[in-house]
């Protein structure tokens, strides 16, 4: 199912890329291929095109072309906070992957990371430098671009504790860095989200410890996360932000929610916060169930839950 750009438009532009740039120096497009596949959830139809871009000039040129034509483009990760629709996406995704994204530098207290690179190496590589400042993202998934632009955070740590500035390119393609104040951190927020900004590199400001003490705190970390989390079983982590003063899971909780199911997707009863896919489930059973508990947990309680969770192709097939 193609949107109002059809296959022909996005094959044009490959060939147009890989024309300009070769074939290597372009990447990859993956054509009407299940999203689902590239998520956590393991839930969602097709894109009408995944683009893996190998190099900063073809994604610069890829960016610029559908900005003028303002073609529907969405940045994914490694889909680990993400629900996309049945129907899938009607645009394209870019996708930064660890492969051609995903190097790491050390300087001084500072690291340098590709965008791509996995979560979990880079607090690894923090943890056998002895550079402290991660330890609350143990155990965390996805990729470094996405937790820096959703602001993942845990254990009272966050992204924007340690971020000092964000190296990408804005949605026409042009270079673009966000330092300071302009990252705009907020709980599980961040300018970047907000203004559409690709993340190609972000630099983070760690503080000297040794390997020894690092390694301790991501193991009682890890230790919490696996006795209060579900992590055999798909998820996209915590389905709702913590409202000020409360815990999301508890209000879940408290409003008798604990393992309801619509279809394959169930509110887990290890952790309230989170709703897995226990098998087949479908975006919408997991869509209803969303709405059912935020629509209870109001009623019972009177505070409404907003999403954490991103979704993607829903709202005629827009980015929500
Ligand atoms: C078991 C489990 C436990 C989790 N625990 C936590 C937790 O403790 N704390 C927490 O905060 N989260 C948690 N999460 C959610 C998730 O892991 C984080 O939000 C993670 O940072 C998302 O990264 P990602 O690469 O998977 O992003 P995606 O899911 O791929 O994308 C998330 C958002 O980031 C944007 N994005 C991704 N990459 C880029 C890029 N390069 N440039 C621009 N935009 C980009 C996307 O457009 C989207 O808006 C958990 C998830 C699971 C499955």
């Amino acid at each position: 199912m193609y949107g109002r750009y059809g296959m022909s438009y996005w094959k044009n532009l490959a060939t147009e890329l890989e024309e300009r740039f070769g074939g290597e120096g372009t990447g990859t497009f993956l054509y009407d291929q299940p999203l689902g596949a590239h998520t956590t959830l393991g839930i969602g139809g097709p894109a009408d095109v995944i683009y893996i871009p190998a190099a900063a000039e073809a994604l610069s040129f890829f960016l610029g072309r559908t900005a003028e034509k303002d073609s529907p483009v969405f940045f994914l990760g490694q889909g680990s906070n993400l629900l996309v629709a049945d129907l899938g996406y009607r645009g394209a995704v870019v996708k930064i992957s660890a492969e051609d994204h995903g190097g790491i530098k050390r300087q001084g207290e500072m690291l340098r990371v590709g965008a791509g690179a996995l979560l979990p190496t880079v607090v690894e590589f923090a943890a056998a430098e002895g550079l402290s400042g991660l330890e609350f993202a143990a155990g965390i998934p996805g990729s470094m671009g996405g937790a820096a632009v959703v602001n993942a955070g845990a254990y009272d740590g966050d992204m924007g504790g340690v971020v000092t500035e964000i190296n990408g390119m804005d949605r026409q393609g042009r270079r673009a860095s966000l330092r300071g104040e302009k990252l705009a951190y907020r709980y599980r927020e961040s300018s970047a989200q907000k203004s559409g900004f690709l993340v190609s590199e972000v630099v983070l400001a760690l503080k000297q410890d040794t390997p020894e003490r690092v390694k301790d705190r991501l193991a009682e970390n890890l230790k919490e996360r696996r006795a209060s989390q579900p992590l055999d079983v798909p998820s996209a982590g915590c389905v709702f932000k913590n409202p000020p003063g409360k815990e999301a899971w508890r209000l879940v909780d408290e409003a008798g929610l604990k393992g309801v199911c619509r279809g394959g997707a169930q509110v887990s009863e290890k952790h309230t916060n989170f709703i897995i896919n226990r098998g087949g489930a479908k975006a919408a059973d997991y869509k209803q169930l969303m709405e059912e508990v935020v629509a209870e947990v109001e009623r019972r309680s009177g505070i409404h839950l907003a999403r954490e969770i991103i979704t993607l192709g829903f709202d005629d097939n827009v980015a929500n």
